[in-house]
């Protein structure tokens, strides 16, 4: 076990937990990032990000993850490859075990993410960034003129093809069963788009493409009539929800009905010296920006923690 008490451990590696640990190593902290099971988070699978303040030409979204890696690593995080298996955050310092070791914290900001839902196909995994995303706001753009997809029934899905029909020439929502649990007036605004069309109890089989490394259509089975048909289209958008990820706090915080970490002040758990920012607490926004902005709430609100509690 070690006996070192770390300032402030950073659970997550993307946007949020780099820009903490750029501040707080930058207040001399020595801020420890875990980087996770995703290290980089959700802009490490991305391609371009084009809505980034400061990069007028777009930067691709892993080199935006490197260079917010080197910059906290230029003021002294240290990075390790761990992941938590389960934490105690009932007393100071907080107790996180690594599986093959235990580490201390005095401070602990979380900004472990959300992971976007995917179907779970081979074909769609293989495909994710040629064609295939989880976010639209970050990658419609490439798709102007073109057909596209949306999957999933609710109002992420239904608010996706809304802004995608911005670019695409059709959208097609592809759903699984009859029933949205999108909100009434979501849906009626994607019926209403004449370049919307929703497709209601099909499920997609394949995503074509994979020897091409480019979407080419979608392999549909309709759940009724076991019907297969092939919709061509040039990009497969999932709406089929997140997936936040902080199981490992279940019963030490106050988590939503759906694991996200609720927080007050934005920041803040009801941990003294326990933050959270980034997706993992943000269902709303769910952007680079916002999230790198919480990162420095966080890590500021650390700073001012340990200055009145003492490192
Ligand atoms: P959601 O409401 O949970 O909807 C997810 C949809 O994806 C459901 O229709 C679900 O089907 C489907 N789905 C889940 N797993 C699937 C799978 N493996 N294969 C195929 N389909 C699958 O998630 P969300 O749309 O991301 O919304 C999350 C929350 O954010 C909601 O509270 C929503 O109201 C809110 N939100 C609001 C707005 C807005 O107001 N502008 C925009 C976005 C999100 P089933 O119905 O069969 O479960």
């Amino acid at each position: 076990m070690s006996t070192t008490i770390h300032d402030t451990i950073i659970l997550g590696s993307g946007c949020s937990g780099l820009t903490a640990a750029i501040y707080a190593a930058r207040a001399n902290l020595k801020p420890l990032v875990l980087e996770g099971h995703e290290p980089g988070g959700q802009l490490s699978i991305t391609t371009l990000v084009e809505n980034f303040p400061g990069w007028p030409d777009g930067i691709q979204g892993p080199q935006l993850i490197e260079n917010m890696k080197q910059q906290a690593a230029r003021f002294g995080t240290e990075f390790r490859m761990d992941h938590l298996v389960s934490v105690d955050v009932s007393k100071r310092p907080f107790m996180l075990n690594l599986g093959k070791e235990t580490l201390h914290a005095r401070t602990l900001i979380i900004a472990s993410g959300a992971s976007a839902r995917w179907l779970g196909l081979p074909s769609e995994q293989a495909l994710i960034g040629y064609g295939v995303s989880s976010c639209a706001t970050c990658d419609g753009f490439f798709f102007s003129g073109k057909e596209m997809a949306v999957i999933g029934g609710g109002d992420s899905a239904m608010e996706e093809a809304i802004f995608l029909t911005r670019f695409g020439s059709k959208v097609t929502i592809i759903h699984h069963r009859d029933h949205f649990r999108a909100s009434k007036i979501m849906l009626e605004r994607a019926m209403a788009n004449p370049k919307i069309r929703i497709l209601t109890n099909t499920e997609v089989e394949e995503v074509l493409g994979v020897e091409e490394k480019d979407v080419k259509g979608l392999k549909l089975r309709n759940v009724v009539t076991q019907e297969i048909s092939v919709l061509p289209v040039s990009a497969m958008f999932l709406g089929i929800g997140h997936v936040p990820n902080a199981k490992m706090f279940a019963g030490q915080i106050d988590l939503d009905q759906d694991g996200y970490v609720l927080t007050h002040d934005q920041v803040f758990t009801r941990v003294p010296g326990l933050y959270a920012c980034g997706d993992v607490q943000d269902r709303r926004y769910r952007q680079a920006i916002t999230a790198a902005g919480s990162g420095c709430m966080a890590a500021l609100e650390v700073e001012k923690f340990l200055e009145e509690h003492g490192r």
